[in-house]
């Protein structure tokens, strides 16, 4: 039994005021459910006072992104560790914008992942093809690329509740998404990349789809059986919408 897990990335978005408004909205809103796990994933400067703002909840906190290193001369960086003592309890590694934008490769995702649980922390692994790569046929090719480069740093067996999020990344931000079947195609692939190195840890493996995830598309997302839950981009700043895909999230467990 899966447990399911929506995600909100709130990218560079957000002010103090902005952020206290959101956070006690769905600290208010989202219904208590054991059943599935919400977190949400501020910018950095943000994390110590959405920890506060979230304290006593059941809202759990995430950080965007994380060094592959974890101390030392390297200015502007933010370790792992700096953000399990902030609160944080998962980080998001390799999301599409960090590669296309950052110059992320898939060598540094996997060192940021690494880094991630060697702080004890959850790694929430993006991957996803782009719409020429979807085009040329190349969605499970590109995806086993970037998963095997992880695979390549750690073994599927010390994944240890990390959970990966398929991202197509023409359905980023674009208001375009993965129809369920399109969605559940890719993520049985990617169970099944699992399966074949670790047949336990893949049926225990939460796989999010992310890409214009809303309250009216989410239950139909979420209803297909390989799909865990979101990782949600713009619609996790509107907390009337963001409660609804959560709510469309719970009793969906596999
Ligand atoms: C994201 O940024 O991870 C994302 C899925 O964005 P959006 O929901 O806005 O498409």
């Amino acid at each position: 039994m899966r447990r399911p897990l929506v995600a909100g990335n709130w990218k560079l978005n957000g002010s103090r005021a902005a952020n206290g408004a959101l956070l006690r909205a769905l600290v208010s809103g989202c219904r208590d459910d054991a059943g599935r796990e919400i977190v949400v994933c501020p910018p950095f400067v943000y994390l110590p006072d959405a920890a506060a703002l979230l304290g006593g909840s059941t809202i759990g906190l995430g950080a965007q992104d994380a060094a592959a290193e974890s101390a030392g001369a390297f200015t502007g960086e933010i370790s792992a560790a700096m953000l399990a003592d902030v609160g944080c309890r998962y980080v998001i590694v390799g999301h599409s914008e960090r590669r296309a934008l950052y110059g992320e490769c898939d060598d540094m995702v996997a060192r940021k992942f690494a880094a991630v649980l060697a702080a004890g922390l959850v790694p929430i692994l993006c991957v996803g093809e782009t719409l020429e790569e979807r085009e040329r046929d190349q969605t499970e090719a590109v995806v086993e690329r970037q998963l095997r480069a992880v695979l390549g740093r750690v073994a599927a067996s010390a994944w240890q509740g990390a959970v990966v999020a398929y991202e197509p990344v023409w359905a980023i931000g674009t208001g375009r998404t993965a129809t369920p079947q399109q969605a559940q195609a890719v993520h049985a692939f990617i169970r099944g990349q699992f399966a074949t190195l670790d047949a336990r840890m893949a049926g225990q493996l939460r796989i999010l789809y992310g890409g214009s995830v809303k309250g009216a598309n989410a239950a139909a997302l979420f209803g297909m059986p390989d799909i865990d839950g979101g990782l949600v981009g713009g619609a996790s700043l509107d907390a009337q919408d963001f409660i609804l895909i959560c709510d469309a999230a719970s009793g969906s467990a596999t």
